[in-house]
């Protein structure tokens, strides 16, 4: 799954990025409003991480922005310590959730994955597929309490698919959230995965719309 993290801090930013993608997320990085408005009102998201505080255009301005144009991405404010306005003013424009600074990455993390199940219906952070059971925020795959194990590709593909569930995901979607690099996206690393995925967790779990993407069906159960 990619984020975009917004921070002008140089440090800050680079700590972050490195949590987060120790954390497994593919991570965009914005370190002014500008760059921020442009690319969380173009790219596919996750999530956002907001600072407020930032050069060319405030964090409030891009985040009602993205609302005025209907952008729905979870977006979660970093505001200044002990800022009560910046929060009511940051909710009340559309962000979900905020962190004070300073604050633990482990505290942004698990805001992040509980940002994210919201986002997706999901309230808790385990999804059922079949007689498996995918764990969000282990980043574990197991049948009867047996881990199935997976790559990391491999996971990120199949949460996209659980998250989306019952909803046809398309390839280039799939694709977004595995790689950052263009070149890399153009090969057939998706089919690959997928491929490699049904053989570990059953066939018919995940169906082929031909010409659009990939669909768990709502109710499927895997076949072995
Ligand atoms: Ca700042």
């Amino acid at each position: 799954m990619k984020l975009l993290l917004v921070e002008d801090s140089a440090e800050l930013r680079t700590s972050l990025a490195r949590a987060l993608e120790g954390a497994g997320y593919l991570v965009d990085q914005a370190e002014n409003g500008e760059d921020a408005a442009h690319l969380g009102g173009t790219g596919d998201y996750a999530a956002v991480v907001l600072d407020l505080g930032l050069p060319l255009v405030d964090g409030l301005t891009v985040l009602a922005g993205w609302r005025a144009h209907g952008i729905a991405t979870p977006v979660l404010i970093l505001t200044a310590r002990d800022s009560w306005r910046e929060k009511v003013q940051g909710l009340r424009q559309g962000a979900d959730d905020y962190l004070t600074k300073p604050f633990r990455t482990e505290e942004l993390l698990a805001r992040i994955e509980a940002l994210i199940r919201r986002s997706k219906g999901h309230s808790a952070t385990m999804i059922a597929l079949g007689d498996m059971e995918l764990d969000l925020s282990q980043r574990r795959l197991t049948r009867q309490g047996a881990e199935i194990a997976l790559t990391a590709h491999e996971f990120r593909t199949l949460a996209c698919l659980a998250l989306n569930k019952g909803r046809v995901v398309a390839r280039a979607e799939l694709n977004e959230h595995l790689y950052d690099d263009q070149a890399e996206r153009d090969s057939n690393v998706v089919e690959v995965t997928i491929a490699r995925l049904r053989r570990k967790i059953g066939a018919r779990m995940i169906v082929t719309k031909r010409g659009h993407g990939y669909i768990i069906p709502e109710g499927e159960r895997g076949d072995g």
